[in-house]
């Protein structure tokens, strides 16, 4: 891609309606526009990064044996009424008649219609578990939107519901999702922590959000510093695997807000290992039991012949709040650069070639580069404009590729000026160029 022919609409300066570094760097480098409060337009870099990031998602969910589905964005009221949510959720909700006068919503997240689903099709324990997820626009009517893509009306979320005919399976269930968040928020090289968390509007006994620490974050969080040092890679797909890696989390204090007691932490945490902070909400699941399954009537045939409802659980992942959210992990505001990971970069590599007005040559050589890295499947950008190199240079470290490649006075021969991004420039060969990059994109 050349960048003159891109729709990436840089801005010179930072834009003052923006809060936090996300909003900043997400509006400067036009990966998003807004189209009114709360709703946004994605502009290519942007949509790139997030449909990146919904791979990945989907890639973590399929691996535990969930099922991709879609269902709509607007639903009946119908369903809602059913299981009594129709006027407890209040004003988050948008509420929309059809010509007919029936009344509709924008689904703000899916158990209902989920549960009506399953309920037409599942009837008998043979069948389950059932895994089931969709990725899917949520609307919801927030008071304040606010941060951009963080807090916004409209977003882009990953919910999954999990079926099962025991209290016992439906854990099991939970912990696969469990597992699968952590792998998930590692592979966009994200540090997100389980926290014990209140249930709020979806309701129920067991819940965790994963959160991710950021002074910009909305989530106050306290939580045992050891927590950090855990590790889950290895664990198995079984009861007991899982069972033993949840329980090594639960080990140690780490709640948010809603369930924090000033008595409790200082009682079990020591000193050193206190830490109060803020964080970012990326994630978060919850087991419910019959809530939904009992008044909706959801019920499966056992092995004795009686019925029974069958237990549920939800899980959402914030799949357009995390390209904020890894921004404000990983951009570094002071020096105006962005280091994507390599999992979700809207591009793999920059070429910079230095154009003189008759001379070519270096944009020719930029050409072929990019051509056979294409062919080695690593993505690049072109910066084909006259600006000078150091201009080029800054916008390229906002755009946030994570290598560069410098085509100038000191390309000789076949030897490349290359580096990772913000780091020492060595001179290498293309070969040499195309393992290095690839061999990072294998690790992920
Ligand atoms: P929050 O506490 O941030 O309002 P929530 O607890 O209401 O979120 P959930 O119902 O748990 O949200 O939704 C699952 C995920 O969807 C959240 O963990 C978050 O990542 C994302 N999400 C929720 N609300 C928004 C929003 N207004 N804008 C962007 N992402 C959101
Ligand atoms: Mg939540």
């Amino acid at each position: 891609m050349h960048i003159s022919k891109s729709f990436i609409p840089i801005l010179k300066n930072n834009p003052s309606e923006a809060k936090i570094k996300s909003h900043q760097l997400m509006l400067r480098v036009g990966m998003i526009k807004q189209s009114s409060a709360g709703i946004y337009s994605w502009l290519p870099l942007g949509f790139k990064v997030m449909k990146k990031i919904e791979k990945i998602v989907r890639e973590e969910q399929n691996k535990i044996g969930a099922q991709e589905i879609l269902m709509p964005t607007i639903q009946s009221s119908e369903i809602w009424k059913e299981s009594g949510r129709y006027e407890d959720y209040g004003e988050e909700m948008l509420r929309i008649k059809d010509r007919q006068d029936r009344e509709m919503l924008y689904g703000p997240t899916n158990e209902e219609l989920v549960t009506d689903i399953f309920r037409s099709s599942i009837k008998s324990y043979k069948s389950l578990p059932q895994l089931l997820y969709h990725i899917q626009w949520k609307f919801r009517d927030e008071i304040r939107p606010r941060f951009g893509i963080m807090r916004c009306r409209e977003f882009y979320m990953k919910d999954a519901y999990s079926f099962d005919v025991t209290d016992e399976d439906a854990l099991f269930s939970y912990n696969k999702f469990f597992l699968s968040y952590l792998k998930t928020f590692k592979r966009l090289d994200l540090t997100a922590i389980p926290m014990a968390a209140d249930t709020g509007p979806i309701g129920g006994n067991l819940s965790h959000e994963f959160i991710i620490l950021a002074e910009t974050g909305e989530s106050k969080i306290y939580a045992d510093k050891r927590i950090f040092d855990l590790n889950f890679e290895g664990t198995k797909l079984d009861v007991k695997s899982l069972l033993e890696m949840r329980s090594q989390y639960e080990k140690f204090y780490s709640v948010t807000d809603d369930k924090f007691k000033e008595d409790e932490f200082n009682e079990k945490v020591s000193e050193k290992n206190r830490l109060k902070t803020k964080g970012i909400e990326v994630g978060h699941i919850f087991y419910f039991g019959d809530k939904y399954s009992k008044p909706m009537e959801a019920a499966v045939d056992l092995p004795g012949g009686k019925k029974d409802y069958v237990k549920m659980g939800s899980y959402g992942i914030g799949v357009s709040r995390l390209v904020g959210a890894i921004i404000e992990a990983k951009y570094d505001e002071k020096n105006e650069i962005m280091k994507w990971p390599i999992s979700v970069a809207p591009y793999d590599i920059a070429i910079i070639p230095m154009i003189n007005k008759n001379d070519t040559s270096a944009l020719d050589k930029a050409n072929k580069i990019s051509l056979e890295l294409n062919q080695n499947n690593i993505d690049a950008i072109i910066d084909d404009t006259d600006e000078n190199l150091s201009s080029k240079v800054k916008k390229m470290n906002l755009i946030g590729a994570p290598y560069q490649i410098i085509i100038g006075k000191q390309t000789e021969g076949d030897l490349f000026e290359f580096k990772e991004i913000n780091k020492e420039t060595q001179k290498i060969n293309l070969k040499e160029i195309i393992k290095i990059i690839n061999k990072q994109k294998a690790q992920n």
